[in-house]
């Protein structure tokens, strides 16, 4: 070996889960090596959200051209230059990238390696000829997406979101195979850019939300021309370049131009020498307990590699919250998965945190539901973005336990109610806060008062109000 190396934590992935690690962990002053064998940046930067919300944002611009006769302005939407909208989504990649950079990286006192890494024994990892022994491991090697087993589609050649944003033409039928977020969203952009879509989901869209809001998702988009079938089974594909088809259970087949399969992700373990470490995985991903520990007690598992936990980006930044704060301060923690908010940015967006009506029922709670529809919000009338409500959980004395979101700014109005849960506030608390006129964010208030709504027609309140009356 050319080099040991000995500091306090080795990090190993560089997308959003293992930066968010580093940087603190540099924050701090502590000897850190950070090893990526791929891009800095991981999945989110380069693959993941931030080209896909690009894209949905140009997808965006041209349905409101088509849509904006509404609003007494007459644009026409000339055509979509693909190739165009590929270098917008690459600018927005290469603005970002300088924050994930190696450099930044070195800059902070982070030693940055290139390469794969590979477990030696239960405290040494290699990279090439480059030997760590490190106090702690952070495993944030993320994940990649999972091929499920369809009769001829190890033949390829198809998209997934590994490959898709590299496209620099517009498909003209894209087959999504998936109608999770990824699928929907995507479903969604290539439709406002022109393609005929199509989604195949085996069971039903959106089966993580709330059923209801889920079903607002989903007529939306059909109403845009995206074809989507729920409970049909894959049976068989045949892909060639531009000539794509799909033929399902029972025989029907469906002719497309592209392939994209968006039908789940799978945790990325291969080559990291997991049983040398001790480190027990299955095919969730690497096994932790509620510290994000893995059963080798140096080492922790975090964001997507590690199995049974939320796969986004904030949540991999609030597990590396959780393990600097385990592993550089000793203190307790304990992962809760009941305060990560998630979001899927289709038009209009669904966004959910704490429980949904369906998990607190589950949970034995007798539930209060508080709505308020965007149609009697005067900002959202203004915008004519009348789609959608908020419908908030809460226990019969009000102490809030979860929201859905599902409309226009959804993914940003959902922060309120994160805060509420996380501060474990009661619903009053929302009732009394002032909020601007006109905004979306009255719809959260009017959600709040709506628990009160009872209380207005209660005898006893009418009594009580008859009563004081007498003092004058
Ligand atoms: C299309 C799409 C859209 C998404 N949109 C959103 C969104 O809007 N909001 C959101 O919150 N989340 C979104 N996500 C999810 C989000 O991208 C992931 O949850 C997040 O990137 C996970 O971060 P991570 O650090 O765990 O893994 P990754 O970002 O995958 O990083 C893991 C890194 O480890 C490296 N690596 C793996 N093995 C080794 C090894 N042996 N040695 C060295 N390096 C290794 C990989 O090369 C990679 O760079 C989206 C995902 C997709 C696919």
């Amino acid at each position: 070996m050319a080099e040991t190396l000995t500091p306090d934590i080795c990090v190993i992935g560089a997308g959003s889960a293992g930066l968010s690690v580093a940087a603190a962990a540099a924050a701090f002053g502590v000897p850190t090596v950070l090893i990526e064998k791929h891009k800095m940046g991981g999945d989110c930067l380069n693959t993941g959200c931030v080209p896909s919300k690009a894209l949905l944002a140009a997808a965006k611009r041209a349905a409101s051209m088509r849509n904006s006769d509404a609003f007494g302005v007459t644009a026409q939407l000339a055509s979509v230059d693909f190739a165009k909208v590929h270098e917008h989504v690459q600018r927005v990649i290469a603005a970002i990238a300088p924050n994930d950079s190696a450099e930044r990286f070195t800059g902070l006192g982070v030693r940055v390696i290139k390469g794969n890494a590979t477990f030696k024994d239960r405290r040494t990892v290699a990279v090439g000829d480059i030997e760590i022994r490190a106090r702690r491991f952070v495993i944030a090697t993320g994940s990649a997406p999972a091929a499920p087993r369809i009769s001829g589609l190890d033949q390829g050649p198809y998209f997934t979101n590994e490959t898709i944003f590299s496209l620099t033409e517009l498909p003209k039928h894209l087959i999504v195979i998936g109608a999770g977020p990824i699928g929907l969203e995507l479903a969604q952009a290539f439709r406002r850019f022109g393609s005929d879509v199509t989604v195949l989901e085996a069971a039903w869209p959106l089966a993580k939300d709330d059923p209801e809001c889920a079903a607002i998702v989903v007529t939306a988009l059909e109403r845009e021309g995206v074809v989507i079938r729920s409970g049909v089974n894959v049976a068989e594909v045949a892909c060639a370049v531009g000539n794509v088809k799909v033929t399902l259970e029972g025989g029907e087949a469906i002719d497309g131009t592209h392939l994209l399969v968006a039908a789940g992700r799978k945790a990325t373990t291969d080559g990291l020498g997991l049983e040398a470490a001790g480190i027990r995985h299955d095919r969730a991903g690497i096994v932790v307990n509620n510290k994000l520990k893995t059963s080798n007690r140096r080492v922790y598992a975090i964001g997507d590699a590690a199995a049974g936990q939320l796969q986004f980006t904030h949540a991999a930044n609030y597990h590396a919250g959780l393990v600097i704060r385990n592993a550089l301060f000793r203190l307790p923690v304990r992962v809760n998965n009941d305060v990560i908010p998630w979001v899927t940015y289709t038009d209009p967006e669904l966004a959910q945190t704490g429980l949904s009506e369906a998990e607190a029922r589950k949970r034995g709670y007798k539930v209060r539901l508080l709505r308020w529809p965007y149609h009697d919000n005067d900002r959202a009338q203004a915008e004519r973005e009348t789609h959608g409500h908020i419908k908030a959980v809460t226990t019969a004395n009000g102490k809030i336990l979860g929201a859905t979101i599902v409309g226009a700014q959804a993914g940003e109005l959902i922060t309120t109610w994160s805060l509420a849960i996380a501060q474990r506030l009661n619903i009053r608390a929302l009732t009394s806060v002032v909020v601007p006129y006109p905004t979306l964010s009255e719809l959260g208030k009017r959600a709040a008062i709506d628990y009160f709504t009872p209380s207005l027609t209660s005898p006893w309140v009418r009594r009580i109000i008859a009563w004081l009356r007498l003092f004058g």
